[in-house]
């Protein structure tokens, strides 16, 4: 009997291990066939000073509606992009919608600033800077306006190859930010080193802060630590009123995540901008 139930859950086991790399291949199939279609979408998540009230960008975050499946998390297909050698096709679709956003959404005397996620493989790339310089001069768009967001990884990545296009990159006049801080192997010595101007607080701390002294004291040390090098601090997640009377108390520079907006379509985003600019002028 309990032979047949351990034989029964290793047989579950082993399906659930087929159907999801069946899936994985599938995916991977029709990725392809989306990036020839044009078919996957990017969507824009306001990042907002906490001091003012006011816009200071959006993060572009990419979508893919499959025709089965429905919505895929970006957490599942980044990765099979990754290693079915489409992600650098993937990259410059976004980077794109990003630099077409970031033109069209800018006013006289107030650029858009747009951010761009990078995985470590495309921060490999040696031909990535170029291809980022002349995209912005193609789009005519300021270097200023772009942010790439790395996660910690790219620390402990092929160093030798990423720092030069890091360097490159920063030279360039991009903005560099590492996200989900916090979370990765970070090296809090790598912030000095790295050329980089923003940090994002991963959303795990910032949504415990309100109830987990441990993660309180997280966001206060990045905060602290971020002063001390001059880096902007973002928290990610911000999904209550209290959470965000809590970061703007303790001094955040800017929030990001559901209480402001969830990540909209282009037209979504732009109604979203207007309300929020129409309450400004309306409010106290
Ligand atoms: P990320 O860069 O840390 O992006 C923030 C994630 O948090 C997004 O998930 C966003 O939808 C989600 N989020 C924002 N506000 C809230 C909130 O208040 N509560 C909660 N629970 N979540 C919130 P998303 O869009 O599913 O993306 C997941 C990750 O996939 C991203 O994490 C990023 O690492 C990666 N990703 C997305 N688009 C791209 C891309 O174009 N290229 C690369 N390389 N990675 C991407
Ligand atoms: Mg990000
Ligand atoms: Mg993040
Ligand atoms: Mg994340």
């Amino acid at each position: 009997q309990v032979a047949k139930n351990l034989d029964g859950g290793v047989q579950t086991y082993l399906a659930s291990l087929e159907s999801e790399s069946l899936r994985r291949l599938g995916l991977a199939a029709d990725l392809r066939r989306a990036l020839d279609r044009d078919e996957l979408e990017v969507h824009y998540q306001p990042k907002i000073d906490l001091s003012t009230g006011k816009l200071v960008g959006v993060e572009c975050l990419a979508r893919w509606n499959h025709p089965n499946y429905g919505p895929v998390s970006p957490a599942e297909f980044i990765p099979v992009a990754g290693d079915t050698g489409q992600l650098g096709r993937l990259t410059m679709l976004v980077l794109r919608q990003a630099l077409v956003a970031a033109r069209a959404w800018s006013r006289e005397d107030d650029p858009m600033s747009v951010a761009v996620n990078l995985s470590p493989k495309t921060l490999a790339d040696l031909s990535f800077p170029d291809r980022v310089a002349a995209y912005l001069a193609e789009f005519e768009v300021e270097p200023s306006q772009l942010t790439f967001e790395i996660t910690e990884d790219v620390m402990v990545s092929d160093r030798s190859r990423l720092l030069p296009n890091l360097d490159r990159l920063h030279e360039l006049g991009v903005q560099l930010s590492v996200d989900d801080f916090g979370t990765g192997y970070s090296s809090l010595a790598y912030l000095r080193r790295l050329p980089v101007q923003e940090v994002k607080i991963d959303l795990r701390f910032v949504q415990g802060m309100t109830t987990d002294e441990g993660d309180r004291a997280i966001v206060r040390a990045v905060l602290d630590l971020a002063r001390h090098f001059s880096l902007t601090v973002v928290a990610e997640g911000v999904e209550s009123a209290m959470t965000l009377e809590e970061l703007t108390a303790i001094g955040c520079d800017i929030g990001q995540g559901n209480y402001f907006s969830h990540p909209l379509p282009a037209e979504r985003f732009v109604a979203w901008r207007e309300t929020l600019e129409s309450g400004h002028e309306g409010g106290p």
